[in-house]
């Protein structure tokens, strides 16, 4: 047999895509219901015709039967005329509703899909980001194996050289499959929030980043007041965290990190400002994507990380409905600041 041609081809593989499937049931449901209906209306209104003939007692009188000749002869004609228009009109009408049913199948058919079809491209999407970002580490921990395995002779010296920077690759590696994680788990309806204080909150983030602040020389303007929100300590603890963090990294050695806290309305607010290159307005729209980097060709410094960290949390946050935002101007430094509901 030839092969089908490629347009029919293309055609039975659209005919195989979710859309078109889950529209041909839409359809189906929309045709038997619309026969039902006219098979039941026909054999009704057919009934209803058939009456239309006059019973015989009609002419009768006292004289005997006046039935004019062929009477009923012309009476059933017409009924049988009106019985041929009416499933004339019916198929017309099931044609039409073929027509307009799967127009609106379709459309039905792609409203539904799309948000599954932008979850799975999300889902596909992340998977390949993650894998792109954990290739580098192993690359490089493959590459120093690999030249050492060529050498003759180890020293151990050069071996423990190499043990250590794979022990410190590997440290990464673990940060950063630790945030793909959580980013992946995403699950803000197993969440257990209560009041926490955003004062200890921050006082237990800052411990973490003491050893990083030292390093560049970096002081933290602690000013938060005991503000009671509701969120997950831990969490929150890890926001606070990632603000911190990044505030010191991309901050110049000797600055400062001012954080303040706010009450306005139902919200409390804490702001992380610090005096780093500030985040251009192009930039400021999409740091909180996954793995969005702004470009740092322009900087004295690259700074390492993977794009994961605002992007966590900015979702840890929305799970305890709240925001985070940015200001920033070049030059004179950003402002993160996280709004959660008050206790
Ligand atoms: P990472 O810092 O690992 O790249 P983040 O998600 O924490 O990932 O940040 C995303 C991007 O936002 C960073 O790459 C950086 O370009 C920008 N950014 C974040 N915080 C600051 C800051 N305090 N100052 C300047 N740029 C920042």
């Amino acid at each position: 047999m030839a092969e089908p041609s490629g347009w029919l081809r293309r055609f039975g593989a659209w005919l195989r895509t979710a859309t078109v499937r889950l529209a041909l049931s839409y359809l189906a449901i929309i045709m038997v219901m619309s026969l039902a209906f006219s098979v039941v209306f026909y054999h009704a209104s057919a009934r209803e015709l058939a009456r239309q003939l006059p019973p015989s007692s009609l002419f009768e009188t006292e004289f005997g039967n006046f039935r004019p000749p062929r009477f009923n002869a012309f009476f059933e004609d017409r009924i049988a005329e009106g019985r041929q228009a009416l499933l004339r009109r019916l198929v017309l009408l099931n044609m039409l509703t073929l027509l307009a049913g799967g127009a609106l199948s379709y459309y039905l058919a792609r409203r539904t899909l799309r948000p599954i079809e932008q979850a799975m491209e999300a889902q596909s999407q992340f998977v390949s980001d993650a894998s792109h970002e954990l290739r580098t580490p192993l690359t490089a921990i493959q590459t120093v194996n690999e030249v050492a395995l060529r050498r003759k002779q180890l020293t151990a010296e050069a071996a423990r050289e190499i043990i250590e920077h794979n022990v410190a690759e590997v440290v990464k590696l673990r940060a950063l499959t630790d945030g793909l994680l959580k980013l992946a788990r995403n699950d803000s309806a197993s969440v257990v929030t209560s009041a926490v204080s955003l004062q200890d909150v921050v006082s237990q983030a800052m411990e973490q980043v003491v050893p990083l602040a030292q390093a560049k020389e970096i002081a933290v303007d602690d000013q938060v007041e005991p503000v009671m929100v509701v969120a997950e300590r831990q969490a929150l603890q890890q926001v606070v965290v990632i603000l911190l963090d990044n505030a010191i990294k991309y901050g110049p050695d000797g600055s400062t990190v001012f954080l303040t806290s706010q009450t306005r309305g139902r919200f409390g607010y804490l702001k992380v400002r610090d005096q780093g290159p500030g985040i251009r307005p192009y930039d400021q729209r999409r740091i909180f994507d996954r793995f969005y980097r702004a470009d740092q060709s322009r900087s004295k410094h690259v700074v390492e990380g993977h794009g994961i960290g605002l992007s966590l949390a900015k979702q840890i946050v929305q799970s305890f409905d709240g925001d985070i935002s940015v200001s920033s101007s070049v030059g004179t430094g950003s402002t993160f600041t996280v709004k959660l509901p008050l206790a």
